[in-house]
């Protein structure tokens, strides 16, 4: 009897940890099976106030590539990259975009441009592709396919604010997330409160972000940290402004939410802050 020909076992899929959730989706849209990815900062999580676990050092020493955003927005990682002795290859997903500053540092939110996105598509596909050669055709095409998604969605973007009036498009936020999705449209942000999120607005920072808002007629606000819904109606109430749903800036929603992955959650800002915008 002749020995069986076995099929060829599928290869081992990539140990893969990203820092974050938006990052995580990214690059399962792009290994497909080829990869197993987990997230250390997952949905509805702030990575800018991180603290990592044990368990994190111990995924890191059980990965193989390790996708970070980089421009200084992980500030843990290099310390939980050293600690854990992991070998894995790190990577930056934002390498070669070309940062805009903030307060004096590179802003870290480039994946708010879906220009900049390709730029994190082509680094994740190229370290995948390096780990996986094997694998690299499959890899590639996946990529290529999900880089005409984003075009599409960039194209339908770009359509829907240029029919916006310039002066139109102004919008106050709490988090500066948005810099690089407002160069990309045209957009204005502004955040009164400056880069921090983690802390519900004072009775004193809602009457400054009305008198801005009236003095510059801001035609709408997204505050996506005031959860007393009084504090909403007041600004709506003294300034006029729109009050827009949630913008996602550095974390996807959960599954079934309106950002369940990247590309939704651009779709969703867009409609969004098209919405509010409106005239
Ligand atoms: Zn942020």
């Amino acid at each position: 009897m002749g020995v069986a020909q076995a099929a060829e076992p599928a290869p081992r899929p990539l140990q893969v940890v990203a820092s974050f959730s938006i990052l995580g989706d990214m690059a399962r849209e792009i290994a497909g099976d080829a990869a197993q990815v987990t997230t250390l900062v997952g949905p509805d999580s702030d990575a800018h106030v991180y603290e990592p676990s044990p368990a994190d050092a111990k995924r890191l020493v059980s990965a193989e590539l390790v996708l970070v955003n980089g421009l200084g927005f992980e500030g843990w990682m290099e310390r939980l990259v050293r600690s854990s002795a992991t070998q894995a290859r790190v990577v930056t997903a934002s390498q070669g975009v070309m940062p805009r500053r903030l307060d004096g540092a590179d802003d870290p939110h480039a994946w708010q441009s879906l220009a900049h996105a390709k730029r994190y598509v082509e680094n994740i596909r190229a370290a995948l592709a390096h780990a996986r050669p094997m694998q690299a055709a499959t890899i590639d095409a996946r990529a290529a396919a999900y880089r005409l998604r984003i075009d599409a969605l960039e194209a339908a973007s770009q359509a829907r604010f240029a029919a916006l009036p310039a002066e139109q498009r102004r919008v106050i936020t709490t988090h500066d997330a948005f810099g690089y999705f407002g160069q990309a449209y045209g957009v204005q942000f502004i955040a009164p409160l400056g880069v921090s999120a983690d802390s519900e607005p004072s009775a004193r920072d809602v009457a400054k972000i009305i008198t801005q808002v009236k003095r510059q007629k801001i035609p709408a606000v997204f505050m996506e940290n005031i959860s007393d819904p009084r504090m909403m109606q007041q600004i709506a109430r003294e300034t006029g402004a729109k009050i827009g749903g949630t913008l996602y800036s550095d974390a996807l929603s959960g599954a079934g939410g309106p950002a369940g992955n990247y590309l939704d959650m651009m779709r969703s800002n867009v409609r969004e802050l098209a919405k509010a915008l409106v005239p």
